[in-house]
């Protein structure tokens, strides 16, 4: 699943084809649960409005329009937005990689699951949102309409402190884990970057959130916005389905410490890698860097 370094990657990629281009023409694929705005509202809402900005709010991107309207994606499990340029094979299925001749492999054409398609004016590239399982969301916002799914959202997670953590965290019994993924708390944090987080700092996932102290949760904060950073950097983790928009993959899961990780040796003191179910998800720590 994207997590908030890819979605960053993808709109740092995506934001210079969008951005200051007017959009010409906006295919769709029929109504479904991935269309928060109904197909056709949605076009008509599109249709020749100017893309301002490209923002990203967690793991929602948020493109400011002209007239004051906003499109809101949010990727989903295997959201993939990218543009017509995009050469990665990964983007084909099997049969369609095969089937076609060796100098046409890397072109990409919209399929059944590319659900948005945008023209935008001039010579550039279109626009692409595909997604074959269709978890991502796709919304237009008119001029003042707000969404509860982004007015829910606490602080972005790269811009995240220890206070605020410390706050949130306060007379908490359930764990540190589940409260770095409370959306509503810090927005944007996923099961990977959480782990490293609390590696990085070396808090056990499993402890009462609140009984962490101050100091810790300046260490999580830290280690929060060091590990997202170097993700970004290294253009996102790129599992699953995950296909950064120019097609590059991420490197990030070379550096993890701890995800994924389990009966390995810690990097730090060799001791195995520890793998136990907190706040419902599957959290990996080192018993003995992590206090
Ligand atoms: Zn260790």
């Amino acid at each position: 699943m994207p997590e908030l370094p890819e979605v960053e990657v993808t709109r740092r990629r995506i934001a210079p084809v969008l951005v200051g281009r007017r959009i010409r023409e906006v295919v769709t694929t029929g109504d479904s649960y991935l269309f928060l705005t109904r197909p056709e509202k949605l076009r008509r809402g599109l249709a020749g409005r100017r893309v301002e900005d490209l923002g990203r709010r967690g793991k929602y991107l948020v493109a400011g329009l002209d007239d004051g309207s906003r499109l809101v994606v949010h990727l989903g499990m295997t959201g993939q937005l990218f543009s017509s340029e995009a050469t990665s094979v990964r983007l084909l299925s099997a049969t369609a990689r095969d089937s076609l001749p060796p100098e046409a492999q890397q072109r990409f054409e919209p399929d059944e699951h590319t659900h948005l398609q945008l023209t935008l004016d001039g010579l550039g590239p279109r626009v692409f949102f595909r997604d074959v399982r269709k978890f991502g969301k796709v919304q237009w916002l008119g001029v003042g309409e707000r969404t509860e799914r982004l007015d829910r959202l606490g602080i972005d997670a790269m811009a995240t402190t220890g206070e605020i953590l410390s706050r949130a965290g306060r007379g908490r019994r359930s764990t540190v884990k589940g409260l770095l993924l409370d959306q509503s708390v810090c927005a944007g944090v996923g099961n990977i970057y959480a782990d490293e987080a609390l590696f990085g700092a070396g808090v056990r996932p499993g402890r009462a959130a609140g009984r962490v102290t101050r100091r810790e949760y300046d260490a999580i904060a830290e280690a929060l916005r060091r590990v997202l950073a170097r993700s970004i950097e290294t253009g996102g983790s790129s599992i699953s389905d995950y296909v950064a928009p120019d097609g590059a993959d991420g490197g990030f899961q070379d550096e993890r410490k701890v995800y994924g990780r389990t009966g390995e040796p810690c990097h730090d003191c060799g001791e195995p890698i520890k793998r136990r179910v907190i706040a419902q998800r599957s959290s990996h720590y080192c018993p003995r860097c992590q206090r």
